[in-house]
């Protein structure tokens, strides 16, 4: 199938959505993401943002859907309207309402800090999900599960390790994991988190804001788990305004212990990344490991 039947079927499925004809004038490319390939497709006078990647990858499209929906229904925070998710031919594709981001300002930066701990507040008895979903392109459990540190322990950290191992990282890195993974409840013998709506990806490159300076957020990874994991991530890659912390804390307070816990949830997302782009990210690993362990002893 070439480009154009693509293209042809991706108008299709926005005018069956809509209800409105749509013919595509222009598609330009749009950079920043790390999986999929995006573009902004123009009509007359629309225009979308439409992701494309591999066509047996429409199920991480599926759950992306699904997560935006979650995220949109608990009326917390904006996220972009859905308007389709198929696939034609190779192809898988999501088209989302096309945003144009606007610049974050301090007040932005508080308004997405209070309506995060708005999103954490919504939550549902057990931790996990209804379905799996995908983090960068990994696979991501979400078994349901009373029971957090050995949530953390098999569906998060133990999965990225076992995949590690797979992809030829043994030695220390699995030598020590192994260590912390059989005690990581230690980290949580006083300390009980409730299973609260996650965004689950939640770095600086999925949280924008509007023409109107209104932050929205995308491409999450959503589950029920601890909403210090979410904390947690904004700060492993940087580049979240001090207003959003001053905000987030201020509409729900973090507990003691989130400076060594934060450690734990970002060695999920550094082993990922080993795993997706390559051994630069085995120091980093391997270092937070010993932090772990040293407060563990
Ligand atoms: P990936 O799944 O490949 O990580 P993203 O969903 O992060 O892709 O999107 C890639 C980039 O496209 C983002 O960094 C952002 O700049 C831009 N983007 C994402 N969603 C929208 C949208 N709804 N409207 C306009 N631009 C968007």
């Amino acid at each position: 199938m070439d480009n154009q039947s693509l293209w042809q079927d991706v108008s299709a499925e926005i005018a069956k959505s809509t209800g409105s004809a749509f013919k595509f004038k222009s598609i330009m490319p749009v950079h920043g993401g790390d999986i999929n390939t995006a573009y902004r497709l123009q009509g007359t006078d629309t225009c979308y943002f439409v992701k494309l990647n591999r066509a047996d990858r429409l199920f991480m499209f599926a759950a992306e859907v699904q997560g935006l929906k979650e995220i949109a229904d608990s009326q917390t925070l904006r996220v972009p309207d859905v308007i389709a998710c198929a696939a034609s031919g190779h192809q898988a594709f999501l088209v989302l309402e096309y945003i144009d981001f606007g610049r974050f300002n301090p007040s932005s930066w508080r308004l997405l800090g209070r309506q995060l701990a708005k999103l954490h507040r919504v939550r549902q008895p057990f931790f996990g999900w209804h379905r799996d979903n995908t983090i960068g392109s990994t696979l991501q459990v979400n078994e349901q599960s009373n029971d957090w540190p050995q949530f953390w322990q098999r569906q998060r950290l133990g999965f990225q390790l076992q995949w590690a191992a797979e992809r030829g990282y043994g030695g220390k890195l699995q030598r020590r994991g192994e260590q912390l993974s059989d005690s990581l409840a230690g980290l949580f013998s006083d300390y009980r988190p409730y299973p609260s709506l996650l965004h689950g990806d939640l770095w600086a490159g999925n949280v924008a804001v509007d023409g109107n300076s209104q932050p929205l957020v995308y491409d999450p990874a959503c589950y029920y788990g601890d909403r210090e994991a979410d904390v947690a991530m904004t700060e492993l890659f940087g580049g979240f305004g001090a207003d959003f912390y001053a905000a987030y804390r201020e509409t729900w307070p973090l507990e003691p212990g989130y400076a060594v816990r934060k450690l734990l949830y970002n060695l999920y997302h550094v082993v990922n990344h080993l795993n997706l782009f390559g051994p630069g990210y085995l120091g980093q690993a391997e270092a937070l490991i010993e932090r772990l362990l040293s407060e563990l002893n």
